[in-house]
């Protein structure tokens, strides 16, 4: 069984254009395969005011957009254009370059409104960086969701409550959306090879150990019977369940991936594994021979 072996806050920043994300103060080796974890908004904007991330470049990663509240247009260099409604998913494999912009749709830019949602950085390992980039979609209404004894899950990626996702991922990569009623419980398998962690982004849950309970009865704290709060990212043990309880009604991402145990290079909208490679993108972005 897994459980809680560290909590990681988030703090607000400014993105892009400058829309507020919720961001973990350090996403270290530990969170690996993933890069970067932002919960965009929740942002409530007024006519004309949305503002997202205009046209700039990214190589040797992929970039999941998944939206909740507001709307959004992209559009990159490879000729792809496309929304992106409440609940969609684009999962973009940026591999040897793309270039895209990602801002507010014309509609809602009139109205305004709200927006909430996030964007999720996962790492390709070395031998697949430079793939051609592809795109994958799913809107709302063809994503795999569940719903069972006050439990409801979208399963973006792996599996969950025996309903599986879609999406190709280039490694083993879980990324779920739970919604829990007060007083319900999940235990979700993750395959025991994989890091874990669990973002809430609203409420609050306890990731609950059974065997470790029973160890240190009088003990509530990391690793026993820890209580994770809207806004923090806990880092999971080893293991092949982790056992959730909500206090309360709860809204949360499971996440996991395996552990690439490679070098990171990293600078702005580029990771690679070396200085040499980031350089080497630099150039082929200045030179105009990136993403085609
Ligand atoms: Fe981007």
């Amino acid at each position: 069984m897994r459980s809680v072996v560290r909590i990681v806050p988030t703090h607000s920043v400014m993105e892009g254009g400058g829309f507020k994300v919720r961001r973990p103060y350090s996403m270290s080796a530990l969170l690996s395969p993933f890069l970067l974890l932002d919960e965009m908004g929740p942002n409530i904007t007024g006519p004309g005011e949305a503002v997202g991330a205009p046209w700039h470049p990214h190589r040797g990663f992929e970039t999941v957009t998944y939206l909740l509240d507001g709307r959004m247009k992209h559009e990159d260099s490879a000729g792809n254009k496309g929304d992106l409604n409440p609940g969609d998913v684009q999962w973009m494999t940026a591999g040897r370059g793309i270039i895209h912009s990602e801002l507010p749709h014309d509609e809602f830019q009139k109205t305004g409104g709200r927006t909430h949602g996030f964007q999720i950085w996962v790492n390709l390992p070395a031998e697949h960086k430079m793939m051609p980039p592809r795109y994958q979609e799913i809107p709302a209404t063809e994503s795999p969701t569940i719903q069972k004894d006050g439990v409801w899950a979208r399963v973006i990626a792996g599996e969950c409550m025996g309903i599986s996702s879609s999406i190709d991922t280039v490694i083993p990569i879980t990324l779920i959306h739970v919604k829990m009623n007060d007083g319900t419980k999940l235990n979700h398998q993750i395959k025991s090879q994989l890091n874990s962690m669990i973002y809430v982004f609203s409420g609050k849950i306890t990731v609950f150990n059974e065997t470790r309970v029973k160890k240190y009865p009088q003990v509530l704290g990391l690793g026993v019977n820890q209580v994770v709060k809207d806004g923090e990212l806990a880092l999971l043990s080893e293991g092949s369940e982790v056992e959730i309880h909500s206090n309360g009604p709860s809204e949360l991402l499971i996440l996991a991936g395996p552990e690439l145990n490679e070098p990171i290079s990293r600078y702005g909208p580029f990771v690679m594994n070396t200085k040499e490679e980031i350089e080497q993108a630099f150039l082929d972005y200045r030179n105009g021979n990136f993403a085609n």
